[in-house]
């Protein structure tokens, strides 16, 4: 838990929030200024920032959650957004899992997608040196 933190906060009851889904493990919540109606949050409930800083059992448990909230609202289309530093446009720093539902062209997430030309010399050059980085 962080003193400070808006997300560790709603976990530990001392700010509202129009909670979902609580498990020991995580907890999800309707988003405060929505993208689109049923955009919602899934969260670890311990503090961390970044996704590499949440331990594997509870990010296992995210996903099946935000399908959940998928389900439930009965959207077709959707976004998964978790966002990871400033730059990408994280402002708050508890690590947290968007689902937005995308109901028409103007609401729900916009992407901007700036695709690069393909190299497949880069791409083999960064494929080789992943494989060896990459810790199974
Ligand atoms: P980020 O840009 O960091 O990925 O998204 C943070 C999200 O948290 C935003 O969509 C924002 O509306 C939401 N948010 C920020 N403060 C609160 C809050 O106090 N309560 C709730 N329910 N959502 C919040
Ligand atoms: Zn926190």
């Amino acid at each position: 838990m962080s003193a400070n933190c808006i997300f560790c906060k709603i976990v530990k009851n001392e700010i509202p929030a129009f909670k979902l889904l609580e498990t020991p493990k995580i907890l999800a919540f309707l988003d405060i200024q929505p993208l689109s109606r049923g955009h919602a949050l899934v969260i670890p409930k311990t503090h961390g920032a970044k996704l590499h800083d949440i331990p594997d059992d509870e990010l296992s448990e995210m996903l099946p959650v935000a399908k959940k909230l998928a389900t439930a609202l009965g959207v077709t289309d959707y976004n998964i957004l978790q966002n990871n530093g400033r730059i990408a446009h994280q402002f708050v720093d508890h690590v947290h899992v968007h689902m937005i539902p995308k109901p028409n062209e103007t609401e729900g997430l916009g992407v901007k997608w700036p695709m690069q030309d393909t190299d497949m010399d880069k791409l083999k050059a960064l494929h080789e040196e992943l494989k060896s980085k990459i810790e199974n």
